[in-house]
C-alpha cells in the first residue's frame, strides 16, 4: 500500500503539473488568440478608416458636382413667378398698360397681374421739374408690393428722373433696382417724337423688358439694337432694338433663367436690329 502510495504521488503529481501545463497552455492560447484578435481587428479599422478618408473627399465631391448640376437644370421658370404691374396715377390708359402686360407675358413667359390703379405718392413729386423721382418710386412700390411678389412694375403716364453723374434731376424713361424687385417706367419720354400711339407703346414695352432685364441682374449692353442697350438720353435707341442679343441671353441662361425668350416680340423686327 505504502509504495503504491509513494508510487501513486509522483503520477498524481505528475498529473497535476501536466494539469497546470494545459491550463497555462490554454491561457497563453486564449492570450494569444485575444491579442491576435485585436491586432487584426485594430488593423482592419486603421485600414478601413484610411479607406474610408482615401475614399470619402472624391465621392463629396462627386455628390457635390451632382448636386450643381442638378440645380443648374433646376433653371428659374418665370412662368410660375407672380410677376405684378402698379399702374400709378390716372393718365395711363388702361389699354396701354394691357400692352405691356401682354408684352412681358410674350416676352419673359411671365404670368402678369395687373394690380389697381394707385395715386401717384407726394413724397416722390419733385416740384423744380415738376416731375416725380424714379427711386422714390421704386422704393414706393417696395412697400405697396404683394408679398409674393417676384418682380414690380410700376407704370406712369408723368414724367420721371434721377441723378445721373453730374445731373441732379435727368428725365429717364425707366429705373429698376439691378438684380432686385423693383422697377418704374414711364409713357411721358416714349411718346416724344413718336409717329403714333402704336409706336409710343412699342417703345413703353421695348422699356419694360429692359427695365426687367435689370432687375434680373442684365447689365447695360454694348450691342447696338440690343434691347439693353443703354438709351443714354434719347427715345430713338429704342426704335432701332428688336431682341436680347446672344451676349445677353447667354447671361440670362448662366443665370439660371429657362429660354428661349420670345423668339416673337410684340414689336416690329426694325431693319437694323439684332
Ligand atoms: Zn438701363
Ligand atoms: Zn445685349
Amino acid at each position: 500500500m505504502k509504495d503504491l502510495e509513494k508510487m501513486s504521488v509522483p503520477k498524481s503529481n505528475k498529473i497535476r503539473v501536466t494539469g497546470l501545463s494545459a491550463a497555462l497552455t490554454a491561457a497563453i492560447v486564449v492570450t494569444a488568440a485575444i491579442v491576435v484578435t485585436a491586432a487584426i481587428v485594430v488593423t482592419a479599422a486603421i485600414v478601413v478608416t484610411t479607406v474610408f478618408v482615401e475614399v470619402q473627399s472624391p465621392l463629396l465631391k462627386l455628390a457635390k458636382t451632382a448636386y450643381a448640376a442638378k440645380k443648374k437644370r433646376q433653371q428659374i421658370d418665370l412662368a410660375k413667378k407672380k410677376f405684378y404691374i402698379q399702374p400709378l396715377g390716372r393718365k395711363l390708359t388702361n389699354r396701354a398698360v394691357n400692352e405691356v402686360k401682354i408684352s412681358l407675358q410674350t416676352f419673359y413667359g411671365f404670368k402678369v397681374q395687373v394690380l389697381k390703379r394707385r395715386r401717384l405718392p407726394r413724397f416722390a413729386f419733385y416740384k423744380p421739374r415738376l416731375r416725380y423721382r424714379a427711386e422714390k418710386l421704386l422704393s414706393h412700390l417696395g412697400r405697396v408690393a404683394p408679398k409674393d411678389a417676384f418682380r414690380i412694375l410700376g407704370l406712369t403716364a408723368k414724367d420721371i428722373s434721377t441723378t445721373k453723374g453730374k445731373y441732379k434731376d435727368w428725365g429717364i424713361m425707366g429705373l429698376a433696382d439691378l438684380s432686385g424687385k423693383h422697377a418704374v417706367i414711364s409713357m411721358y419720354r416714349c411718346k416724344l417724337g413718336s409717329r403714333n400711339r402704336k409706336h409710343a407703346v412699342h417703345r413703353l414695352a421695348k422699356v419694360a423688358v429692359h427695365e426687367i432685364g435689370h432687375t434680373l441682374g442684365l447689365d447695360h449692353c454694348p450691342t447696338k439694337g440690343c434691347l439693353m442697350e443703354d438709351a443714354r438720353g434719347t427715345n430713338k435707341t429704342c426704335d432701332r432694338e428688336y431682341l436680347l442679343c446672344p451676349r445677353c441671353r447667354r447671361k440670362l441662361k448662366a443665370l439660371g433663367y429657362k429660354f428661349p425668350f420670345s423668339p416673337r416680340p410684340p414689336w416690329p423686327k426694325p431693319k437694323n436690329g439684332v
